[in-house]
């Protein structure tokens, strides 16, 4: 099943990226190369579409969403670190995709319990 992932600002609700299975090279670009790429847009040394990995990112969006809270999310709106198991909610009766941890304890849950954001900080 393919699966593609995005980087998404959660401040301003806006998205680049659409890489099937790529959820930890937008982790690895984010981190590793967001401020190098910015810096690049500051100074209007690009101005196109990059390719990374086979999949076009804005890179303007390096250099708007650069210190704000930036997260990879799914199409399906999994987070990275999302443990994603499908469950039965014993509320609704429906499946939900856990948004708990991966590798938790104990129940699923659809509230998130952590930080998506956390290891998004931009190498300086
Ligand atoms: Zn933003
Ligand atoms: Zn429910
Ligand atoms: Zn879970």
């Amino acid at each position: 099943m393919s699966t593609h992932w995005h980087l998404l600002c959660l401040d301003c609700q806006e998205e680049t990226g659409h890489l099937n299975h790529g959820a930890d090279q937008l982790l690895d670009i984010w981190r590793k190369k967001a401020r190098a790429i910015a810096e690049l847009v500051r100074c209007g040394g690009v101005d196109e579409m990059i390719i990374c990995y086979g999949s076009e990112l804005d890179p303007r969006f390096f250099a708007e969403h650069l210190d704000h809270q930036v997260v990879i999310r799914s199409e399906y709106g999994n987070m990275l670190r999302d443990c994603g198991q499908q469950f039965k909610c014993p509320t609704c009766d429906t499946l939900h995709d856990c948004r708990r941890k991966e590798g938790h304890e104990g129940e699923h849950s659809k509230v998130r319990d952590y930080d998506p954001s956390e290891e998004l900080i931009p190498a300086t």
